[in-house]
Parts: C-alpha cells; structure tokens; sequence
C-alpha cells in the first residue's frame, strides 16, 4: 500500500528560479511526496520533474548530521560547541582582508542576510559574494546601467500575455521548465516567437523564427537586429525621445553592423535576421527573456546591454507583457543578490562606497563598516592563491565541480590557511573543508526565497532538522555570538527579516503575515504597497529617470577554435538535474533518468572522428580531458558540441575556460576550444 502523508506543508520549490509552490507531504518526519499548489500565480499547480520527484535528498541517509573537523586529513564528528569555537580561534586569527566568503543561491534570504552581516560586521570586509557571479553578475551590472534596476523588468504570468516573445541564451524547457511551458502556451494563443540559440534547443521546434548564432556572437546579431529596425524606421521614437537619452551616439555606434559583417559573424542568413528584427520590432508587447547563454561570456555584461539597448528601441519597457527578462537557475540566486551577498552593496543594493549608506548602516548595526568595496569571488579565488586571503567561509556552494578550470580552483582552494564549508552534503568542495558545519535543507527551515520575478514567497519547515543540523542563518549568528558580537541574537527567521525590511527600503512593506498566501513583488516600500509587478512605468531607477543607450563593439569570445582544438564547448543544464546534482543526484528516479553526462555532438562531427552514438571519447581542451560517452542529437550543429556540468564523475569544468568578463568578472562557461578523439 502507498504510504498516504499525514500533513502537507506549502512551501517553495529548492530548484530553480521560477520558484513554484508546492505542498510537501509528511508522514513522521519524512517527507514523502509533492503536489505544486494550485492557489498561486507562480506556476498554478504546474511542477517539473525535479520539483515534483526530486524530494528524496531530504531524507537521504548521507545527510550531514553532525559538525565535522579534518584533522591529520581525517574527518571526524565532533559537537557543536567544539566545532563553533575552533572555526571562531581560527577565524579571529585573521585580518579583515584576509578573510572571505560566498554566500548561497540555495539558502534563505535571512540566511544570506546573516552571512553578509557577520562579514561586514564582525570579519570587517565586504569580501562576500555569491554563485551570481558565475551566472547573473552581468544582468546584475548590465541592466543596473541601462535601467537602474538589475532584475527581471515584468512577471511571470504575464508571459501568457506577449504578443511577441524574444527568447536569447536558455533553454526554458529544460533549465525552467515551468516558464518554458508558459511559452508553449503562449505561442499556442497567438504569441509569435524568436528563438536565438546556437543549438536546436526543444522551444524551436514552436518557434516562428529560429536564429542559431555560433557561440559568443550575440552582440553582433542584436547590432545586426537594431540596425534593420532604425534602417526600416520602426524605432519608437516617442519612447526614445520621451524615456531616453544617449540615442544618437547608439544609432552611429550601428553603422558598423552591415548584414555583410552580420553574416559572417554570427553564421546567419540574412533574411533570417531581417525578418526577426521586423517581427520583434512590430509585434508589440514584446517580451525578451534571457539566461546564461547571454551572461557567462566575457562579454557577458555587454550581452546584457544589447538587450537592453533592444527593447529600450522598440518602446518594449515599463509596460505589461514586455520588458527585459533575466531568468535565474537557482532558487534564490536573487534573493542572494537581494541581501547584500555581493562586494559592493548591502542589502537592497545599497552602495557600499556611499557614505550615506555606511552611517545607516553603522547606526543600524552598532559597529564601524568599511566603505571598501571587496573581492568578487574569482578575485577571492586568485587571492587565495597569492595567499592574500588565507580563511574562508562556504555556505551552500560546490565551486570545486561548479567553477571553470577545476584544477585552478583546487589549487586556490588548497592554498587556504583555513576552510569552513557548510552544507547538506559532503560535496567536492566540502572535502577539502578544516571544519564541516551542517546546514539544513529547505524543507526544515523557515524563511523566504526571491524568485526571478523578485517575489518574496515564504518557506516552511515540515520536518525537524536532520541529525543535529541547524538552519544556516542560525549557524551564523552562533559564529557571530561567540566573537562577542551583538546584533546576531535572533530566535526566528522572522526576526531577520523585521531587520531587512527595515534596513532596505525596497522590501519596507513586506513582512510574514503580508506574504503568508502569496508573494509581493519588490519594491515595497510600505505595508500599503502591494508591490511592484512591472519596473519602470514611469521613470527607470537611473538617477536621472532615463533609459541609457549604450554603444557597443563586437568583441570575439576569449578562447576560439583552432587546428588543434576546432570545436566550440558550450555548456547548459537539463531538465532531470540541478547545479553540480548534489541535491538531484542522490534521487533514484532522476538517476535512473538521466544518470551521467554526455558529450552531444551532430552526426558530421561525430562522423569526422569516428565514434558512435554511446561510445566513450577523449574531450580535450588546453586546461584538462575528460571520457565522457557520444550523444549522436540534431540539436547540436557542426562545429559545437555541448555537455551539462551536472556530473562530478565526468566534471566538465576540468577544461571550461575561465577567462572573466572584464566587468563582471564572470567566466566564460559558453565557449571554449576543444578537440574530441576516439579512445
Ligand atoms: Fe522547481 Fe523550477 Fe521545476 Fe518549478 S520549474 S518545479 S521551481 S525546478
């Protein structure tokens, strides 16, 4: 007989960043299914296969249960208070510039709080930072610029109501599976819509228009696309005129995006680009959604401003159905961002270099802050290395198999003094920890997630913690505690975000009761203020009020093919697995489903080298190999073979690039230079 759950908990989905409600069944403290909540604009009821299926890490026996100290490179469980007051002696061994942390897309937002306050306000740096950085660091730094705002401009239920729909750089189907099915709808009540991808990604086969660049040459296309919309005159020129500035500088930067150029670069046909850029520019509402596929280049920030130099063109801002839409992998990456886990602002993107801010702060917290802004996470990593930064704390995070040139990161991270990890699992990275402190998972904590329509939703605790685990936000404050430091004497979640509404003006309005059945979208300034669905209706968050043209040169992706190494690596996830499948990975089901990595590749390439579809290869690149097997797809075309980086056992971050985007210092996990050879 199927075991029935005795209660059901709503809560908020631990995967991706469409942040689906769901109800988690509980019998005992086991959680023992998942239904998605019907009762929400989120996803009404809809769950994806990891939503609904990939609950079994929860109460999977290799749980961390208890804190963990290497010693004589043997793990040993230990108690708390040996473990908090050993990670404390050690930390208090360090400067302020010594020490850094990242903080967690997976965790709460008062978790994060609590990160980026014991940094800033105990260790004394703004060295924290969070897995953004290899993701949305340039949505972040991109859309800032043009718009004053770095986060998804309209909302998710309004997709159903697009007349035109842009997608560029993901794959809605397998990475957000929830908002790829709103598409699909979308375009089955009339929508039109553009696919740009460098494979033949499963949404084009509903798309009008399919626009397979190569790899890396985004810029070029959407400098091709704004070229024939100002040559066809279809520009907005009221919007321009009335919300811009910046333009005629814009327009002269285009002159260089001829279709000859535009061709050659990107591998398109002409007619194609002409006739997506009229569609765009005259379907309206248009609405563009992006992800990785845009940012994690080194070019990845001026991805971002192209996008947003579009639809600044076409009058696609500040209205329902339109805008520009940055769609985040993990759960909480934006509520990471959110509450201050990044170098240069607090929470509620409050500048750190700012003196204003430092006082409010400071009077806030009761302690002297430093307006230096710190290290972004690669900066962390070659500091490490330098022995600059000689401790750091990791809260939720696997960089060893999620970062690009894995043996790099091992080094930086061997190099450390002093390591303290904290999370679920024993991940890669967990491994080469001083002490292990186990966190909780989702479903045994209380507390919010932001999902990528900057919703605050709340999380419920339906279980008790596993073993001795404790919620992270309270691991934290107990580290603080014990360096004598006051303001960390919270004893619930909730208390934390009292504190974050009224510390960041963006999320004033917003508390526990207010959020109990659905969410509110930030800014939310007051407890009047039912939030903010759509930025930018009247004047964009620049401090002058106007959308800001930005003119661009097309620059070549760092690491590009060559005799030795002809194909382009691109790399994407799919829909049975999440991140480095630390979580996922232990599920069955998803296994039995889709249990190790493949190289995919077309069948020219694959006939080129003579291997077989299913037979194990030699991938190459200047920084590593690995011996993934040969998936034979029509999705890849020739010349660009791609692989997930869900797998530790075929880690494709061993020959990534991490060649950085100069501005946001993300690296380029969508292009590098490989050679595949036949074992
Ligand atoms: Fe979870 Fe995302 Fe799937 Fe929704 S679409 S069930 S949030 S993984």
């Amino acid at each position: 007989e199927t075991l029935k759950p005795s209660r059901e908990v709503k809560t908020v989905c631990p995967y991706c960043g469409v942040g689906c409600n769901i109800h988690l069944g509980v019998r005992g403290d086991q959680v023992i299914n998942v239904r998605g909540d019907i009762d929400n604009s989120v996803n009404k009821g809809n769950l994806c296969v990891k939503g609904r299926y990939g609950y079994k890490f929860i109460n999977h026996p290799d749980r961390l249960s208890k804190p963990i100290i290497k010693r004589n490179n043997t793990f040993e469980e230990v108690e708390w208070e040996q473990a908090l007051d050993y990670v404390v002696e050690r930390f208090s061994e360090y400067k302020s510039n010594e020490f850094a942390a990242i903080s967690s897309a997976r965790c709460l937002n008062e978790d994060n709080y609590a990160v980026q306050k014991f940094t800033r306000a105990v260790m004394g740096t703004n060295n924290v930072d969070n897995c953004a950085r290899s993701c949305h660091a340039p949505s972040v730094a991109g859309l800032a610029k043009i718009f004053g705002s770095g986060a998804m401009s309209n909302s998710i239920d309004e997709i159903k109501d697009s007349a035109c729909l842009f997608v560029i750089g993901t794959n809605p189907t397998a990475s957000y599976p929830v908002i790829g099915l709103r598409i699909i709808e979308a375009v089955k009540n009339g929508a039109k819509l553009i696919v740009a991808d460098p494979r033949n990604i499963d949404l084009c086969k509903h798309a009008n228009i399919v626009l397979n660049q190569i790899p890396g040459t985004d810029v070029a296309l959407l400098s091709g696309i704004m070229k024939i919309i100002i040559d066809e005159g279809l520009q907005d020129e009221n919007f321009i005129k009335e919300r811009c500035e910046n333009y005629d500088e814009f327009k002269e930067s285009l002159k260089e995006y001829d279709l000859d150029t535009v061709e050659v670069i990107t591998g398109i046909n002409r007619e194609i680009i002409i006739e997506a850029a009229k569609l765009y520019a005259t379907t309206k509402p248009a609405s563009i959604l992006y992800s990785l596929g845009i940012t994690e280049h080194t070019h990845g920030t001026e991805n971002v401003f192209a996008l947003g130099n579009l639809a600044l063109l076409t009058g696609n801002m500040g209205k329902p159905s339109s805008g520009v839409n940055p769609i985040r992998g993990q759960n909480n990456v934006q509520g990471a961002c959110d509450m201050g886990c990044l170098p240069d602002v607090f929470p509620g993107y409050q500048k750190v270099e700012d003196p204003e801010t430092i006082i409010h702060f400071e009077d806030a917290w009761g302690v002297e802050l430093t307006n230096s802004t710190g290290l972004k996470f690669p900066e962390m990593l070659e500091s490490a290395k330098n022995g600059d930064i000689k401790a750091m704390y990791i809260v939720g995070e696997n960089p060893v198999t999620s970062e690009p040139d894995t043996d790099n990161i091992k080094n930086s991270l061997q190099n450390l003094e002093f390591l303290v990890v904290q999370d679920i699992f024993l991940s890669e990275t967990a491994q080469m920890a001083d002490v292990v402190l186990p966190g909780c998972s989702f479903a045994e904590k209380d507390g919010t997630f932001a999902n990528s329509e900057r919703r605050i939703q709340r999380v419920r605790s339906a279980i008790n913690p596993i073993g001795e685990s404790k919620p992270d936000w309270l691991i934290t404050c107990e580290i603080a505690q014990r360096f004598g430091a006051e303001g960390f004497e919270y004893n619930n979640a909730s208390e934390i975000y009292k504190e974050i509404a009224e510390i960041a003006p963006i999320f004033s309005g917003i508390n526990y009761q207010r959020i109990d059945k659905e969410g509110i979208q930030w800014p939310c300034n007051d407890v009047n203020d039912m939030g903010t669905p759509i930025l930018h209706t009247e004047t964009f968050k620049t401090e002058n009020g106007r959308g800001k043209f930005i003119p661009l040169k097309y620059r070549p992706s760092a690491e590009l093919p060559d005799e030795e190494y002809p194909l382009i690596l691109t790399t994407g996830r799919n829909i049975y697995h999440y991140q480095t499948s630390t979580m996922t990975g232990v599920v069955d089901g998803l296994k039995k489903l889709y249990g190790e990595d493949y190289i995919e590749m077309c069948s020219d390439d694959a006939n080129k080298i003579g291997v077989e579809h299913g037979e194990k290869v030699k991938v190459i690149s200047r920084r590593g190999e690995i011996e993934p097997k040969v998936r034979v797809t029509d999705s890849c075309l020739s010349g660009v073979v791609f692989m997930t980086f869900h797998f530790s056992e075929s880690a494709t971050n061993i020959i990534t690039s991490a060649a950085l985007d100069p501005i946001s210092k993300t690296p380029e996990f969508k292009v590098c230079a490989v050679r595949v050879e036949k074992i």
